[in-house]
């Protein structure tokens, strides 16, 4: 006992909770269409983003090496992302446990939850800012990437298995 795990070893398939640094933004936006409550840093300093991470339980996720250490110091879950590709991005939070597919459950602008329009209708509406989504051919080249990046994520396992 009195370890603490600095990263989660594994995900809830929808439903964590993060905050992403400013190089990340567009990253925030891809988790909130998988499911994940993503906040928007206020105003971006290290600072802000730990103390809303603690204030919230976040997770961090950050490009910058010194905010995670910072994080790893004070014991507060934090991800590294080394790429600044989305793709590649993804496949790092793929690497950390995350499932590669799209959950409609949060506005990608406001992270409000959204509501279906509908039973049984593939429609939903942001509680907040009225933004609609629906799976349209955009949709389907999210999940076409997401598909890829999953596979992708279980060939490099299998060759580092490999050897
Ligand atoms: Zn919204």
């Amino acid at each position: 006992m009195g370890v603490k795990l600095t990263i989660p070893d594994t995900f809830q398939p929808s439903g964590q909770r993060f905050v992403v640094d400013l190089m990340l933004m567009r990253l925030g936006r891809w988790l909130r269409l998988m499911g994940q409550d993503v906040a928007n840093p206020g105003n971006g300093s290290d600072w802000e983003i730990r103390d809303q991470a603690a204030r919230e339980h976040r997770t961090v996720i950050t490009r910058d090496r010194r905010l995670w250490q910072s994080c790893l110091k004070i014991e507060r879950p934090c991800i590294l992302i080394f790429s600044s590709r989305i793709e590649e991005q993804l496949l790092e939070m793929a690497g950390a446990g995350l499932p590669m597919r799209l959950d409609p459950q949060r506005c990608t602008l406001c992270n409000e939850p959204l509501e279906q329009m509908a039973q049984g209708r593939e429609q939903w509406r942001c509680r907040r800012c009225d933004k609609l989504y629906w799976r349209g051919s955009h949709w389907r080249k999210m999940e076409e990437m997401l598909e890829k990046i999953g596979s992708r994520r279980e060939e490099d396992w299998g060759s580092g298995q490999k050897k």
